[in-house]
Order: C-alpha cells, then structure tokens, then sequence
C-alpha cells in the first residue's frame, strides 16, 4: 500500500526520516531496556540510512545514553539520535553539533522526593532522567495505578511549577525543561538540510513533532489515538513496511 504521500516524499531532494522507537520501531515490552526495533525496521532504517542524500534519525524520550543502547547503533552509525524529546543529540561526524543542555540541581532532588512518596505501591517505578523523572506503572494493578496517580498530581501541583508534564502508554512523565519532539525535528531538519520530512510515533509526545510538520512533510501514527498525521497505521510491524516502501520508491528515485 504505497501511498501518493510516500511516493512523492521519496523524490524530495534531501530527505530527513525522524522516527520515535518505542512502539514505533520497536513493539512496547514490559522492561524498557528489553526494547529493540523489529528487524524488519532495523532493515528498513539501514538501507535509507546508506542512501546519499538521506538522514535517518531516532527522536525518542529516552535519555541519549539509553537510546544508543536499544536502537544498538554502531560508533560509526550514521544515524542521528535525539533523546530526552530533543533536549539532547548526538549526531555522526560531519554535522555541526546542536548544543546539549545542563540539568539543575532540581531534578535529582525532586526525582528523590517522589521516590519516597510512591515507595511501597508494588509495580509502580521511578526511572530517573537528566531532566527529570518517569513514573512507569504499566507493571501495576488498576488500584496502584489510581493511587500513583493521585499521589503525583498532589506532588507536581506542590513541587513541580513551571515542569512540563507528559503523559503516554502507562508513564507519566516530568521534565523542568519544556523542549519537545517539535523543537527536535526542528533542529534535526537544519542539521542536515532537509526539504522534507517523514516523522512517524505512536504516543502524546510524538504530536507535538506531527502538528509542526510542513505541508510537504508526511506524519505517521503508529496504533491509535487522536492524531494531526495524515497516515496512521497499525504497529510497529506496519511501521516497518513503510519504511521499506519507502527506501524502495527512495532506491529507484535515486537510481532514476
Ligand atoms: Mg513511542
């Protein structure tokens, strides 16, 4: 099912693809750092990444350090990577590096504090971010799932003015800087000089990136939920096949 929208994004000449990992990639697992793209996605991504005039890039929420590891690139990879929704990067030599942001000394107090206040609710976890913190439940009962709820909107109303919150599939998520997926893309795309811009995700945080995107951009939902992408499909498995029609309609274009 090759659309109009990926055909005609496969002959732009500078082409930026920005892909979220988690349920975008790679199917969502119960222990984060089980996380790895299908092989059909690591497949796909290689095979743009290797052609000339292309950019692959992960933008994910993840810090910088634990998204090497899941998405397993090589030193040499020549794939960007944004972590932390942006406030982050890395990119492979030759690009002029995008400056990288120093957390306060708020954040680990503050990840500390509501450690201690969720202590005790069986499968609700604290993991800690260089700008925040993430409180995962999608290990605990409907019950400790309410309760952790209640307890972190008592806690950010008292202690977290002026952080940004996010939610998404079982996380909450809290971060004393406001940088998005938007200002990552935003970033990415003049890094490498993009004329256009495929930006796919599956949760809240990737709207941000999807809503910014220009008109001749193309947006893709992973799964569902109210979405500004103009394609939306299933899984991560789908995802893939996306992107393998579009390093194919990509192969031919620049073998034209
Ligand atoms: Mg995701």
């Amino acid at each position: 099912m090759l659309t109009p929208e990926i055909e005609r994004l496969a002959q732009t000449p500078k082409l930026l693809v920005a892909l979220d990992f988690d349920g975008t990639l790679a199917p969502l697992v119960d222990v984060p750092s089980d996380s790895r793209m299908t092989p059909a996605a690591r497949e796909a991504i290689d095979r743009l990444a290797a052609l000339p005039q292309t950019h692959v890039a992960l933008v994910s929420g993840r810090m910088l350090g634990d998204l090497r590891l899941v998405s397993e690139a090589a030193p040499d990879s020549a794939i960007l990577l944004a972590g932390s929704h942006g406030a982050e990067f890395d990119l492979p030599p030759g690009h002029a590096p995008i400056v990288a942001r120093v957390p306060s000394g708020q954040v680990a107090v503050r990840t500390r504090e509501v450690e201690t206040a969720l202590a005790g609710l069986d499968g609700v976890w604290v993991e800690h971010k260089p700008f925040g913190f993430v409180v995962h439940t999608r290990l605990a009962n409907e019950d400790n799932t309410e309760l952790a709820g209640e307890i972190l909107d008592r806690f950010a109303s008292e202690h977290l003015a002026g952080w940004r919150a996010r939610g998404g599939h079982d996380v909450s998520e809290f971060s004393e800087r406001a940088e998005g997926k938007d200002g990552a893309v935003r970033a990415l795309r003049a890094a490498v000089h993009a004329t256009a811009v495929l930006f796919a995700g599956d949760d809240e945080t990737d709207e941000d990136a999807l809503a910014a995107l220009a008109p001749n951009d193309v947006g893709v939902r992973v799964g569902s939920g109210v979405t500004s992408a103009s394609v939306r499909v299933a899984d991560a498995h789908e995802m893939a096949e996306v992107l393998a029609q579009l390093a194919d309609a990509r192969t031919n274009f620049r073998s034209a």
